[in-house]
């Protein structure tokens, strides 16, 4: 992976890029970052740039023969620990899951664990870096790089340790072993080990904005511009997320929330219930999807009328929206609004006919939009 490759985090890229034209590497580092954030895209493209043989200014070659395993996964001299599980053919060890795990991170290097743990078939087990693998972590740094300036060990979600393979990384965080760099990316740091946290040095790795998913999902994905921004209303940052959702989003929510309000708003029962045919033609995830579309433009409706700089991003497509209701939904009715819309949600995630619920959530949202 390359600097390149990742969308905007243009001062991180650059810090991690001086940390290594200025040799002031350390030798742990934490990369810290939600789900579908940039944090191990990140530390890929670090690791790729810190054993690159013709560092570029902004970015590592690409072409030398190191850029060239890096970019496959299968540098000698990097090495992956992740959460993995036992199973009758395998025993918990990294090493034993490489070859999946080079294919899940050149799919999609923004997936979550949950992704991870499904593609390795571990159904309902849950995964952690097991106490066997502090063993191999300790061989692992004994041998000398084959061929880089750094051996890099780059540890995914170290908050999944057990507690003797986290004493086992901490012992190596305190005598680190000749250039060596241990890149920690982590989801949740509160779960770390305070020890291990105070050995690291900290990179924050905000989450995407808004444009920046648009710009993911429609060089990735092909989306329209409609349904990027809606998309990356939804994903609120997160670009695994944001994948999933472009290819699960069948139709524009966008226009179906503005026409469904209308319909509420005119109070128009007939065509509320034909309108409930097409919410149940969009399947249960679509549904679930669409309900929490309709609660975050209610938000964004309510913050406006409030200030218009409360609301950050609005796609140009929604403006006009937006500000006409803004007269409708305040802050006297978005509480009553947003606790219909969520219990709708928790229907239809219990299976509740979809049409019922629908006009059900109508009827109420119809009688709390007349609110002053
Ligand atoms: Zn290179």
């Amino acid at each position: 992976m390359q600097f390149i490759q990742i969308i905007g985090h243009a001062e991180t890229k650059q810090l991690l890029i001086n940390s290594v034209r200025n040799k002031h590497v350390a030798h742990a580092q934490l990369f810290i970052g939600g789900e579908g954030s940039a944090n191990l895209p990140l530390a890929l493209a670090y690791a790729t740039y810190l054993d690159c043989e013709n560092k570029q200014e902004h970015d590592s070659c690409g072409q030398c023969a190191s850029c060239v395993k890096m970019n496959k996964l299968v540098h000698p001299d990097m090495h992956f620990i992740m959460p993995v599980v036992n199973t009758p053919k395998k025993e918990a060890l990294s090493q034993n899951y490489l070859p999946e795990w080079r294919e899940f991170l050149l799919t999609d290097p923004y997936q979550s664990l949950n992704d991870w743990l499904q593609f390795i078939g571990a159904e309902n087990k849950q995964g952690n870096i097991s106490k066997e693998e502090s063993r191999g972590l300790l061989r692992l740094v004994s041998l000398k790089a084959f061929e880089a300036e750094f051996k890099v060990v780059l540890i995914w979600l170290p908050e999944l340790l057990h507690a003797a393979a986290a004493n086992a990384l901490l012992k190596l965080l305190e005598e680190p072993p000749p250039q060596t760099i241990f890149l920690l990316v982590a989801n949740s740091p509160e779960k770390l080990l305070a020890t291990i946290l105070s050995r690291t040095q900290l990179v924050n790795v905000r989450t995407f904005t808004p444009e920046e998913t648009i710009h993911y999902v429609q060089t990735q994905f092909g989306a329209d511009d409609a349904k990027a921004a809606q998309v990356a209303q939804l994903a609120e940052g997160n670009l695994r997320m944001a994948g999933q959702l472009c290819q699960e989003m069948t139709s524009d929510y966008f226009e179906f929330f503005v026409g469904w309000m209308r319909l509420c708003f005119t109070e128009k029962l007939a065509t509320i219930i034909k309108m409930s045919e097409d919410f149940q033609k969009l399947g249960r995830e679509n549904q679930k999807n669409f309900l929490h579309y309709a609660l975050s433009v209610v938000r964004r409706v309510m913050l406006y009328g409030v200030d218009p700089a409360l609301v950050g991003f609005v796609p140009p497509a929604e403006a006009d929206f937006v500000k006409n209701f803004s007269k409708v939904i305040h802050a006297n009715n978005v509480g009553l609004l947003s606790n219909q819309i969520n219990q709708a949600h928790y229907y239809i995630e219990r299976n509740a006919n979809p049409k019922m619920v629908f006009v059900d959530l109508s009827l109420q949202l119809a009688k709390f939009l007349k609110m002053k």
